[in-house]
Formats: C-alpha cells, sequence, structure tokens
C-alpha cells in the first residue's frame, strides 16, 4: 500500500503518487507533473499543433495558388509571342511598317470581321484561339498605328 503523496510542479496540488505518472528519472519513481496536468497539456499541444498545420496548410495552398496564377500568365505571355511572330512573318514587328515594341503589336483580322469574331470566342482570347486552331489564315501582326491607319482608310472611322 502506497500513501505516499506528491506535490505536481504544475498545479502545486498534493496528490497521491497515483495520480501521477510512473518514471525512473525521479528517486519516488514518479513523474513531477500529475496525470490530470499532462493530460491537459497533450491535449492543448494537439489542438495548438492542429491549428497550426491548419495555418501551415492554408499558406502552402494559397503560395500554389500564386505559382499556378503565375504559370498561366507565363504560358499566355508565351503564346502571344509565338502567335505575333507567326503572323508578322517571323518577326516580332508590324508587317507594315516594322515597329516592335510587343506593347503595341496586335493581331489583326484581315478582312476586317475581327470584332464580329471576337464576339464569338471571347476578346482577349483571340491569341490562344488562333494557337489551338494551328495558326489560321487571313490575320496579320499590326501595331496600333497600322490598325487605326487600315481603319481610317477603310472609313472605319470619323474622319477628322
Ligand atoms: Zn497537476
Ligand atoms: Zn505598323
Amino acid at each position: 500500500m502506497n500513501l505516499q503523496t506528491k506535490k505536481c510542479f504544475s498545479c502545486g496540488l498534493t496528490k497521491p503518487l497515483s495520480e501521477f505518472y510512473t518514471w525512473s528519472g525521479y528517486k519516488d519513481g514518479h513523474q513531477g507533473t500529475c496525470k490530470q496536468c499532462i493530460r491537459y497539456y497533450q491535449e492543448h499541444y494537439r489542438k495548438t499543433h492542429l491549428l497550426e498545420r491548419r495555418a501551415t496548410e492554408e499558406a502552402y495552398r494559397k503560395r500554389n495558388i500564386g505559382i499556378l496564377r503565375r504559370a498561366s500568365l507565363e504560358r499566355r505571355a508565351k503564346i502571344r509571342l509565338e502567335v505575333l511572330a507567326h503572323y508578322g512573318k517571323g518577326k516580332l514587328a508590324c508587317i507594315e511598317c516594322g515597329f516592335d515594341n510587343l506593347l503595341a503589336l496586335s493581331i489583326d483580322h484581315i478582312n476586317n470581321n475581327g470584332n464580329k469574331h471576337r464576339k464569338i470566342i471571347g476578346s482577349g482570347h483571340i491569341v490562344e484561339w488562333l494557337k489551338a486552331n494551328n495558326f489560321p489564315e487571313g490575320y496579320q501582326t499590326l501595331c496600333m498605328n497600322c490598325q487605326f491607319i487600315k481603319a481610317r482608310k477603310q472609313g472605319k472611322k470619323d474622319e477628322v
């Protein structure tokens, strides 16, 4: 029969030894923290650990979405270059004047049903559409100036 008691380090209560897990590290053969306190800390640890893990997973997920989004933008930019070069007859430049600032280059519908066509495939997707359709004929790479001049010549814009 063991009536020995021990004061818990953690909660400070004096409890019978049976309320402490055995551990050979102490002279009395029992841990310094009572069972109840250990259970409490284990539970607490599990909960905080779970929250931390969830936060880590969330951060990981967000980072991955960022990577995917960037990859898709890069993919689109690459396709745009490919399509512009194809319709620029091998050069990344306007086929009319040679202007080569990529920011002002675009794909022109040679027979001018561009607006109608854009409505069908959705604006901004023409470049992807052209690539997906194996570079159909009837398009050319033009700079904005030449697009504008062409439209003017065809009387599509008001004369000044
Ligand atoms: Zn305790
Ligand atoms: Zn041009």
